[in-house]
């Protein structure tokens, strides 16, 4: 059974009268351990594919399959359940916490999610952030960090709770070449490690 599955997936946005067709019957199919992207230009429905994946938003037409379950048509508690437990997210702006240490950052993934005992969750956070190669840096706040450690501690955030999708929308769209590139890197070694399945999004033709 494939871990996610999605059969003639389409997306119409609505505003007001004028419908926007975003998605015209996406078919897709990904296993566990995959490193998948989606590659295409602005506007071509990246953003709103992964949004369908990761159950922030829902298709008009058409089915997705999470390891054999159907989750297009699950209400909105159920969904916030399964995105919380399921998948991780990491976006282009980075989206962490300005107040909180890169430590805290990656805690706080953690605390809304598992029964842990402080000593087990500090554990796993330095695990995850020294995997990353930032355990020198779990003292300092995001604005202390360029934008490829701030990507790193997003990936470490995504990581931590052990999801089975990562979802990733152009990850490496604010970082100059190479530290793209390294951010890429971390990425794989993540994907070879953990056996977490990867998807992310880019502009960048291959
Ligand atoms: P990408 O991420 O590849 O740049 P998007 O998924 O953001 O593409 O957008 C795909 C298409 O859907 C575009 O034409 C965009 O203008 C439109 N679109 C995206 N979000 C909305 C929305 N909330 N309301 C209306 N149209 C939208
Ligand atoms: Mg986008």
């Amino acid at each position: 059974m494939a871990l996610l599955e999605l059969k003639e997936v389409e997306k119409i946005y609505r505003q007001g009268k004028v419908e926007v067709p975003a998605l015209r019957g996406v078919d897709l199919l990904i296993d566990k351990g995959e490193f998948s992207s989606i590659a295409g230009p602005s506007g071509s429905g990246k953003t709103t594919l992964l949004n369908m994946i990761g159950c922030l938003d829902q298709p008009t037409k058409g089915e997705i399959y999470l390891e054999g379950e159907k989750i297009s048509q699950l209400d909105k508690n159920q969904l916030a359940l399964l995105r919380r437990k399921n998948l991780g997210f990491i976006f282009q702006g980075y989206n962490l916490i300005p107040v909180l240490s890169v430590y805290e950052n990656v805690e706080f993934a953690l605390q809304l999610l598992k029964d842990m005992n402080s000593k087990e969750m500090k554990d796993k956070v330095m695990e995850i952030l020294a995997a990353v190669g930032l355990a020198e840096m779990a003292d300092r706040k995001p604005n202390e960090l360029s934008g490829g450690q701030k990507q790193r501690v997003a990936i470490a955030r995504a990581l931590v709770k052990e999801p089975k999708i990562v979802l990733a929308d152009e990850p490496t769209a604010n970082l100059d070449s190479e530290t793209s590139t390294d951010v890429l890197e971390v990425m794989v070694e993540m994907n070879q490690k953990l056996e977490t399945t990867f998807i992310f999004s880019t502009h960048d033709p291959f």
